[in-house]
């Protein structure tokens, strides 16, 4: 009859080549990590950076008709619009649209609950800072053209 003492020899090697089994597997398994900057990420598809505003293909201006509907669906209170009337135009446009991204959970009602699908997620993963304050108060008109150019707001 084997000894406790012998198995508890066994159960060791045993628990420390199942070890060293996984240990020698990864080391031939490629990495998921990158060496940002110098090299960058494959996102999936479905990644969810903050969100952006969609731009109207012809003329670049935001789709965004500044109806309020994502603010109001927001449950974090992250995003702040204000609209004006281009003159001539028979729908508002955004002449403020900002997001805290500090404090967005990337729940995606807002894009949701737009009625024109003027909001989507960027693929920006690479936001970093010495403090929070840039992503308190992201102007994301920023990226798309503006009808009221030139005019004060
Ligand atoms: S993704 Fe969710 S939390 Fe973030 S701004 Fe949109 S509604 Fe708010
Ligand atoms: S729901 Fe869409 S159209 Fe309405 S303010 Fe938000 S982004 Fe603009």
């Amino acid at each position: 009859m084997m000894t406790s003492y012998a198995q508890d020899i066994i159960t060791g090697l045993s628990s420390l080549l199942t070890g060293m089994k996984v240990t020698i597997k990864t080391m031939f398994t490629k990495g998921h990590t990158v060496q940002w900057p110098r090299q960058t990420a494959q996102l999936p598809l479905n990644f969810r950076g903050h969100i952006r505003l969609v731009a109207n293909d012809s003329t670049g201006f935001a789709k965004c008709i500044a109806c309020g509907s994502c603010v109001r669906a927001c449950p974090s209170n992250c995003i702040e619009v204000k609209g004006e009337k281009p003159e001539g135009a028979k729908k508002k446009s955004p002449t403020l649209f900002r997001l805290d991204f500090t404090k967005c959970s990337l729940c995606g009602l807002c894009v949701e609950s737009c009625p024109v699908a003027a909001i989507t997620f960027s693929r920006d993963y690479a936001l970093a800072g010495l403090t929070s304050e840039p992503f308190a108060a992201m102007n994301l008109l920023d990226e798309v053209a503006s009808p009221f150019a030139g005019e004060e707001q």
